[in-house]
């Protein structure tokens, strides 16, 4: 049987993209369709055009923190949301068409529509109305944000995709959710200048990262002058003249320009036709796969946040390569979801790579931690009441690190580079053995000697070293 394609992708975001073109450079007739713009949610209204806002709001610390160092402004800065948006879009744009020109090099064929599955092996385009058969088709459509809790009025709030273009700038921000989207844009915007609310169901924010990242990040965020709202929702949103009326859980009515759901992403397959191709689906509409990313339909496979592993843009991107250099590099490939390092791109950030405490004590005898918590070089002059902090949780028994977590400035960059270590199975006497490079704050992974607490299995309190 002949096919107009060896492969067809939906969806021209992180995992879909690196699909098409590493197989189309394996040799493989390949076609890509996009409905929105190529790059997807990453490049479009996530991980990018979030950082450069971040790089923006930290201006404003920078800002208060030069007089400190001698500096003095002549006028209080001014910030101009219009022009920030303005170069974002510039930025975005330049980024996707580089991403449609390595695809067309890479002899890929793009299609700028809506495809839908129509069944194993044919797809249809839904603006032109054309239908294309593939051999195999990869369904890489991403996420999409849950408009949750489901209250009264929730179709005034918006979710992180139109916050970044908004006319207006939301001088007073309520942001609803405590995961990564919503401390990061809570941190951002508090820092151009608004007054963020920040509230969650939870009793705090970053469920499943380590308890004294969570605890160090709420104090930062309180720094930052944002108001935080833990275990309370709202309960319902009226639109009047002078604002959105958000009555909350806790019984008091506040008033904000604008209202953020960042309480997840779901994947993004409703309307996709693959329940019509008998594509195997879980509970919140996940593409179930193998480790080759295989669907239980032989000519489907998924990659990225749409099969819900682990929702970041580098598994994707892997994801999408192992699923080309399989299908067509002739070398089988799965992706090692061991020891994913990443980051939280609040001010201070976190980064992180490893087992938390909390995971460690349920899965090892005996635990060791290392805590630092310190001033910021920086913070010295400034003046600025902010706390790097740095913890090592080590296997007692092995010496080996099991997970690293840093709450402080560029954590990210840390985290990166941490990763290759946990992954290589250091020992705490390598880090030890490691020259330190100073004055820096990252020094001070290699010069912890003092265990800040050890603990057994099945006991609940830290033992000796404390
Ligand atoms: P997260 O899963 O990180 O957080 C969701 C938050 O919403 C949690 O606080 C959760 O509460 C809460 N929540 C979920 N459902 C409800 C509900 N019905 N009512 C009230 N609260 C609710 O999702 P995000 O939206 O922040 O991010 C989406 C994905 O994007 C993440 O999986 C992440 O991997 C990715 N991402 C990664 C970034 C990075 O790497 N820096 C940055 C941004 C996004 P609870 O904790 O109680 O469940």
């Amino acid at each position: 049987m002949s096919f107009d394609a060896d492969l067809f992708v939906i969806g021209g975001g992180s995992g879909g993209v690196r699909a098409a073109r590493i197989a189309a450079t394996h040799g493989a007739k390949v076609m890509i369709a996009e409905e929105y713009r190529m790059g997807g949610t990453c490049v479009i209204r996530g991980c990018v055009p979030k950082k450069l806002y971040v790089y923006a709001s930290r201006f404003a610390d920078d800002f208060a923190d030069a007089e400190g160092f001698g500096w003095t402004l002549p006028q209080k800065p001014v910030f101009h949301w219009p022009t920030l948006v303005a170069a974002k879009e510039k930025e975005i744009t330049r980024l996707s068409a580089i991403y449609g020109t390595n695809l067309a090099k890479a002899g890929v064929e793009i299609v700028q529509d809506r495809a839908e599955i129509v069944d194993a092996h044919t797809i249809a385009l839904k603006s032109d109305g054309r239908r294309i058969t593939a051999k195999i088709i990869l369904v890489a459509t991403g996420a999409t944000p849950v408009l949750e809790p489901a209250v009264p009025g929730v179709e005034h709030a918006i979710s992180s995709n139109e916050l970044f273009d908004l006319p207006d700038f939301p001088k007073r921000l309520l942001v609803i959710g405590g995961g990564y989207i919503a401390v990061e844009f809570a941190s951002l915007f508090a820092r151009l200048s608004s007054q963020v609310t920040l509230a969650f169901r939870a009793d705090n924010v970053l469920r499943g990262f380590d308890d004294d990242m969570r605890n160090g990040l709420r104090t930062e965020l309180q720094h930052a002058g944002i108001d935080i709202l833990a275990g309370t929702l709202p309960t319902r949103i009226e639109k009047r003249a002078d604002g959105l009326h958000v009555a909350c859980s806790d019984g008091q009515t506040r008033v904000f320009d604008q209202i953020l759901l960042a309480t997840g992403r779901r994947p993004h397959t409703r309307g996709l036709g693959l329940e019509a191709a008998g594509v195997a689906m879980d509970g919140v509409g996940a593409i179930k796969v193998d480790a080759f990313s295989r669907t239980n339909v032989a000519s489907i496979f998924a990659v990225g946040d749409v099969t819900n592993r682990i929702n970041l843009t580098p598994v994707a991107i892997r994801e999408g390569h192992a699923f080309a250099d399989t299908q067509f590099g002739g070398k089988e490939v799965s992706v090692d979801y061991s020891h994913v390092p990443t980051a939280v791109f609040t001010t201070p950030e976190i980064g992180t790579v490893g087992m938390t405490e909390t995971e460690a004590r349920r899965s090892f005898n005996v635990v060791d931690v290392y805590q630092a918590s310190f001033r910021p070089m920086k913070g010295t002059l400034s003046g600025r009441p902010e706390k790097t902090l740095m913890k090592i949780i080590v296997d007692g028994e092995t010496d080996q690190v099991l997970g690293v977590h840093i709450l402080g400035h560029e954590a990210g960059e840390m985290a990166q580079l941490l990763g290759i270590a946990v992954k290589l199975k250091a020992k705490k006497a390598d880090f030890d053995a490691t020259m330190a490079v100073h004055p820096t704050a990252s020094e001070e992974l290699v010069t912890l000697r003092t265990r800040t607490a050890r603990y057994l299995r099945e006991t609940s309190g830290p033992g000796a070293g404390v």
